[in-house]
């Protein structure tokens, strides 16, 4: 049994699924962040439980031949990047393992893994960022939440982010000390800025300035739209009312006060209007290669009619439409299917129609109806579908099945159930999505049992 304090030689062997490092002492696994397999270092134990000890790097004595020097500044205090450390081969290794393991652990089964299939861009990828603005001490920070805290510290130039989010958080940074603006307290639950958000459509290169503020109105916002002006893109400034005592970002009122309430981005041939409010993809790259996977696993012919369950603002539905007799979305968000139906009309795409409901009473109405797709596309979202919202998939007994998950966990889970439910898990293929962060995205076909 190790200690609190202890500190001993320990070979790191492994990565739990949030991306940190583990090795084994007496039996005993040892977790330590920032860590990397091969490393040899010395560790200082912090907690130590029955079961398991966490510890820190004391000193490194050997280090691994994956570890890199972190790019970003503020990779050690932000948290939000797991492998800001490790080479990005490595970081694709572990996360094709995470998949695999995830379907061997959970689901029991191995389709055909194919290889993961990284992203286009490691860094810079990111086209959302949602900046708290607080006081600390003072001083104005403008960034993210320190690891496991509520303290908010600068992040003068986040690896991950477009360049142009750092000028603009600059320049927001100066209006409100130029202008004496006050900044939200999260504790006595007064202040007017609470957040910085900010999208970048990818594909036209057009950007939305969202300002979440705890008041009426914006004071001094000609001189805030004049600076934002000198950036290249800026397209629409947004005031989003929110005077809640909440962790949730946006409140329910919002008014755009330069330009209009969307930018458009165009993904896989796609034109997009998306709003401050809509689910969109954050690695725009990524996402189309993410897309021709299902595409492609999809394989529509023309004469098939597709159902896409949770679809957020049509995006995968409509980059197929011209390959399918019909498609038919369901999402539970009203301004995302707001946004899907203008995203048809955009895109004169006259064989798509959206449906306002959960995943399970809208595919089940549908049924109904009398609709029979022969492939259903799914991308819920981390928790995986319900149980209900599966049994109605394989009710209608489409030839395929085409999973898009954001969680591998829950991808095997329910690749179980469609399993125990007549279908088989044929393939799988890991999309790196995430580069830097622990998260990674899968993409599963399955097929009817007879088919096989
Ligand atoms: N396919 C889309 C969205 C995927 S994210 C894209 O690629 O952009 C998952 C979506 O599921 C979100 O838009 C979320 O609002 C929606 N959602 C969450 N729970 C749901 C439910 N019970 N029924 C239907 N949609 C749901």
């Amino acid at each position: 049994m190790v200690n609190k304090n202890d500190e001993f030689k320990l070979n790191i062997t492994g990565y739990t699924s949030e991306g940190g490092g583990v090795g084994k002492f007496d039996g005993q696994a040892i977790f330590v962040e920032n860590t990397a397999v091969g490393d040899e270092i010395l560790c200082h134990i912090i907690k130590a439980k029955k079961s398991y000890a966490i510890g820190k790097i004391a000193k490194i004595l050997k280090p691994s031949k994956h570890r890199i020097e972190p790019q970003c500044s503020c990779f050690k205090t932000c948290g939000g990047c797991s492998f800001g450390h490790i080479s990005y081969e490595e970081e694709l290794r572990l996360k094709a393992q995470k998949v695999q393991d995830a379907f061997a652990r959970i689901g029991g089964i191995s389709p055909e893994f194919k290889p993961i299939i990284p992203s286009p861009q490691t860094t810079r990828y990111r086209n959302k960022a949602q900046y708290p603005v607080r006081r600390e001490n003072g001083i104005l920070q403008i960034g993210f939440y320190a690891k496991k805290s509520h303290r908010v510290i600068d992040c003068e130039d986040c690896l991950l982010q477009p360049q142009e989010f750092s000028t603009i958080t600059e320049l927001f940074r100066k209006w409100i000390n130029d202008n004496n603006i006050t900044v939200y307290s999260e504790e006595i639950g007064m202040g007017l800025i609470r957040h910085l958000y900010l999208r970048k459509a990818f594909g036209t290169g057009e950007i939305m300035v969202c300002v979440v503020i705890n008041g009426a109105a914006l004071p001094h916002a000609d001189s805030l739209i004049e600076s934002l002006k000198g950036v290249s893109g800026f397209k629409s400034l947004i005031v989003n009312i929110n005077r809640q005592k909440t962790n949730v970002v946006l409140g329910e009122t919002s008014e755009a006060i330069y330009g209009e309430d969307f930018i458009t981005d165009i993904l896989c041939g796609i034109r997009v209007k998306i709003s401050h409010l809509s689910f969109y993809q954050v690695n725009h790259d990524g996402a189309e290669l993410l897309y021709n996977k299902a595409a492609e696993y999809a394989s529509p012919t023309g004469k098939e009619d597709i159902l896409d369950l949770y679809c957020g603002a049509g995006t995968i539905g409509l980059s197929i439409a011209d390959k399918a007799a019909s498609v038919t979305g369901v999402e539970i968000i009203p301004e995302a299917i707001e946004n899907a139906i203008e995203n048809a009309k955009l895109n004169n795409i006259t064989n798509a129609r959206f449906i306002c409901a959960d995943a399970f009473k809208g595919a089940d109405a549908l049924r109904e109806e009398g609709i029979k797709p022969q492939t259903i596309i799914v991308d819920p979202p981390r928790k995986g579908c319900s149980m209900d919202a599966l049994k109605t998939v394989s009710h209608f007994n489409p030839e395929r099945i085409v999973y898009v998950s954001c969680d591998p966990a829950t991808l095997a889970r329910d690749a179980k159930l469609l399993e125990e439910m007549g279908y088989k898990a044929v393939e799988v293929t890991p999309v790196d999505m995430f580069p830097r962060t622990a998260h990674v995205e899968g993409v599963c076909l399955f097929h009817k049992h007879t088919e096989i």
